[in-house]
């Protein structure tokens, strides 16, 4: 066979292999496009699940009749033109091969009008190159693009989509998370003539929120900490739930890089490693992230759907990542964010936003100190922070905040054994006092691993671990990594190391296993956390055998330590399961259930 130059249609549809996977592609790639026009409202309209029509309306900024044909053209964009572009890019789309790919495995109907235009204009594709000339059309500023039998003429595609419903279902997906990127765009989903979102622009804080409870829901909302962090020219704000609003499925995640939508096991990695103290094994974390960097420090060239994006400094987007949540969450402790009243009808928790200086400034939470610090103490810290205006440890001090104002309050009673009753300024106070002991437990046990030194054991017989040969010079390179947690481990082949130390504490792990997934780790992120992890869960087994248990009698005078414990404990307001360890109740929630005042 000769070689021969393939039809214009046919590179169409292959690169429609990779581009339209299904109706929810289509939706993602007519949308972004629709944002890239700077548009300020987008309606979607579906029919059969996007199978028999897709359309997106949008009223942004058109393009020209003159353009109409090329748009529909492969490598056509008006959004770069050099290198030095992609390297700098802004907007969604800058591959001028979506429409080309849709028009050439659907009946495409691209019809647009500009401003500077009374009229709008019409063109229909199928993918081949020569286009007809252009037919006016009434239409107002803006664009819309119809797509109808999606591979009609592909039936091998055809044959993969799945029901009417699975399909819809991964166009509503697409258009939640695009209209969490975009606030400002108002955006509408209809299947099958229904309305299933109108979602309006959202312009300030108060909208945003409500645009995420719409999206994610009012729970998820009402269970979520704001956050926003800034350091080194990255900034990462948004929202993240409490950990004890954590999920079975990965569904409640929603990260964007510059407004982008992408799912990356780096940022995963450092999300799950920021909450993973906090979290029962199994469970997910959701949230709703948005990380801010400059455009020349990530690519956004690395996959067709552009799902993926390459960052140039990986390390430090990693560390920035799980530092800003790992104190985020650190700072969840009495008098921060309780999971407060979801459970009593017709009231509303209001969770105050986090929002410390900066990330790598102290972790303990500012609002914390305030309350529980001994008087003669802040009257120290004040002198301090008047001697040393700019010191990161100057805490700023309240005097007006009366030291007897504990968070928790002060307990009154137990109940049944389990649940201590306490009462504070805003009410009563539930503390689940074996999870909270556990907690304070296990963060004890933890500092006192970090300020005593690891204990290590020699092994009898020393194990060997059968490794690739890039994982056994990984092992090499970051041996400081495993020498600094009680490890030794040597190389005695190209693919075999050996393990002649371990940890005290891991003697009953599977060390050959672990040593295998830290070098996972490292070959994909340059750093691993795991046998901290495996340590930490250690000490939370060990945590929970030593807490006091349930019927257990304890006096007025102990549940108030506990109190006091709980509230100059990090991470005290959840279990080391990621269960609440208190609950709030204000007198307003209280009078509701009686129907007071009504
Ligand atoms: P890309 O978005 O990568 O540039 P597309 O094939 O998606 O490639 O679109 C080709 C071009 O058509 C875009 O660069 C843009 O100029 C124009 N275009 C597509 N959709 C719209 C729209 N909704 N509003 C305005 N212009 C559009
Ligand atoms: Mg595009």
């Amino acid at each position: 066979m000769r070689v021969q130059r393939l039809p214009t249609r046919l590179i169409n549809q292959i690169a429609a292999g990779e581009v339209v996977e299904r109706p929810a592609s289509v939706v993602k790639e007519l949308l972004e496009n629709s944002l890239d026009a700077g548009a300020s409202h987008i309606e979607v309209d579906v029919e059969q699940g996007g199978m028999r029509l897709l359309r997106v309306r949008d009223d942004g900024c058109g393009i020209h009749k003159d353009d109409l044909a090329l748009a529909l053209s492969r490598h056509a964009t008006s959004k770069i033109l050099t290198l030095e572009d992609l390297e700098q890019v802004t907007t969604l789309g800058f591959r001028g091969e979506a429409l080309p790919s849709i028009s050439s495995v659907s009946r495409l109907e691209l019809s647009s009008r500009i401003a500077q235009e009374n009229s709008g204009w019409r063109i229909h594709g199928d993918g081949r190159e020569l286009h007809t000339e252009p037919e006016p059309a009434a239409h107002p500023i803006g664009t819309t693009v119809e797509v109808r039998d999606l591979f009609f003429n592909t039936p091998a595609r055809r044959k993969f989509l799945r029901t009417e419903k699975t399909e819809f279902t991964h166009i509503e997906e697409v258009v939640r998370r695009i209209a969490l990127s975009h606030f400002a765009a108002g955006v509408s989903l209809r299947h099958n003539q229904r309305s299933v979102y109108t979602l309006r622009p959202a312009h300030d804080e108060r909208e945003r929120a409500q645009r995420v409870a719409s999206v994610c829901g009012q729970a998820f909302l009402d269970n979520a900490l704001c956050v926003d962090f800034e350091a080194t020219g990255l900034r990462l704000w948004g929202w993240i739930a409490l950990p004890a609003f954590s999920r079975s499925q990965t569904d409640l995640q929603f990260f964007y890089v510059n407004g982008r939508t992408v799912r990356d096991k780096l940022v995963s990695h450092a999300v799950r490693q920021a909450y993973h103290d906090v979290l029962y094994h199994g469970r997910h974390p959701a949230f709703v992230l948005y990380l801010e960097m400059p455009s020349g420090q990530v690519d956004v060239n690395a996959h067709p759907a552009k799902h993926e994006v390459r960052f140039r400094e990986g390390r430090l987007v990693h560390d920035f990542l799980f530092r800003a949540l790992h104190s985020a969450l650190a700072q969840v402790s009495p008098g921060s964010a309780p999971l407060t009243e979801t459970l009593l009808p017709g009231a509303h928790a209001q969770l105050p936003a986090v929002t410390p200086q900066s990330v790598f400034a102290n972790a303990r939470p500012a609002f914390t100190t305030q309350h529980i610090m001994p008087l003669q103490v802040r009257e120290q810290m004040a002198a301090y922070a008047a001697l040393h205006p700019s010191s990161p440890q100057a805490t700023p001090v309240d005097p007006s905040v009366s030291p007897s104002e504990h968070p928790l309050g002060y307990a009154l009673a137990q109940l049944h054994g389990i649940f201590i009753l306490a009462q504070n300024s805003q009410g009563l106070v539930l503390v689940d006092m074996h999870a909270a002991h556990e907690r304070i437990t296990y963060e004890r046990l933890k500092s006192a691993f970090d300020s005593d030194g690891i204990q290590a054991q020699p092994l009898l017989v020393p194990l060997t671990v059968a490794v690739s040969v890039s994982e056994a010079s990984a092992a090499e390179q970051h041996n400081a990594l495993f020498v600094d947690l009680g490890f030794e481990i040597g190389r005695i082949g190209p693919e075999t190391l050996v393990v002649r130390q371990i940890p005290v504490l891991l003697r009953d792990a599977d060390v050959a296993s672990l040593v295998r997934d830290v070098l996972s780790d490292i070959r994909a992120h340059g750093s691993s956390t795991r046998i901290r992890e495996h340590l930490n869960s250690v000490l939370s087994t060990l945590a929970c055998h030593t807490s006091v248990r349930a019927n257990h009698r304890l006096t007025l005078l102990e549940m108030n330590a506990l109190l006091r414990d709980m509230e100059r404990t990090e991470r005290s307001g959840q279990c080391n399961h990621g269960r609440p360890t208190w609950v709030q109740f204000s007198l307003d929630a209280l009078d509701k259930l009686f129907m007071r005042g009504e």
